[in-house]
């Protein structure tokens, strides 16, 4: 049984990322298909003017809160989260649990030099994790049959998607009878970060909550992408308001 707050329409689960963890764990050792999405403020706000996306975010097995302000809104609703779990974290983690089973992993999404990159450093730092495929997110629809094809061959355990939101997650969806994988997950710029393409913030912003401040700082373009937190904080205020019964 998931616990699961409901955030403007989308359930998110009340995990800590050791429960997250666990999850990982869960779905590894069985031989189900497990979707997981790591929302933060931007693409819980996105969900809500596309229905299709909101509908697919609450149809994943796992909703995991990558932003502090998915944290804060969860406090009007009464059912406060107990902390952020990122989606960089938690795919560190898989690699770490899929590391230690003997996984097979497909990485798709990011610019072809990152990837490649991020593939290096995966065999290098988290020994026991077979590569068993790789495609850059650049391709056209009329490839996707392909790469779908390939994904389901390689018999990969675990599919990192990077492809952005809300691309990532209509991908899986899309495709989720046909992957063959027991995990995919979308991951963001998930796979810039692992090829140390891009960088996380220093600790100390990660800390204090501040992690989209030093984006922005990184890339002040970023910046009417981030005008969405507060209206996402307003947004779940009222819906908190108003639902309650
Ligand atoms: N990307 C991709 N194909 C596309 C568009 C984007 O593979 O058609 C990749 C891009 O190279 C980057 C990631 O998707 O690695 C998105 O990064 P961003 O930081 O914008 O994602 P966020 O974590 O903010 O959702």
């Amino acid at each position: 049984m998931r616990n699961t707050v409901e955030i403007v329409g989308i359930k998110v689960d009340k995990v800590d990322f050791l429960e997250a963890q666990a999850k990982v764990k869960e779905f590894l050792i069985g031989d189900a298909f497990n979707m997981i999405f790591t929302p933060n403020s931007e693409i819980l706000i996105d969900a809500v003017k596309d229905r299709q996306l909101g509908d697919i975010l609450n149809k994943a097995q796992l909703v995991i809160p990558d932003g502090i302000g998915v944290v804060i809104a969860s406090k009007f609703y009464g059912t406060p989260l107990k902390e952020r779990v990122t989606g960089v974290d938690l795919s560190a983690e898989i690699l770490r649990v899929g590391a230690a089973m003997g996984s097979r992993l497909f990485l798709l999404g990011a610019a072809q030099a990152s990837l490649e990159l991020a593939a290096e450093k995966i065999s290098k730092n988290y020994k026991g994790i077979h590569i068993v495929g790789t495609r850059n997110g650049y391709f056209s629809e009329d490839e996707e049959e392909e790469i779908v094809q390939e994904i389901q061959s390689s018999q990969a355990d675990i599919l990192f998607v990077g492809l952005g939101a809300p691309k990532q997650e209509k991908f899986i969806y899309q495709y989720k009878d046909k992957l063959g994988v027991k995990i995919a997950i979308g991951i963001g710029g998930g796979i810039d970060i692992l090829s140390g393409t891009a960088k996380r913030a220093p600790e100390f912003y990660q800390r204090a909550g501040l992690e989209w401040f030093y984006r922005l700082l990184k890339q002040p373009s970023r910046f009417m992408r981030m005008t969405k937190l507060p209206k996402f904080i307003l947004l779940a205020l009222i819906d908190a308001v108003f639902s309650r019964d």
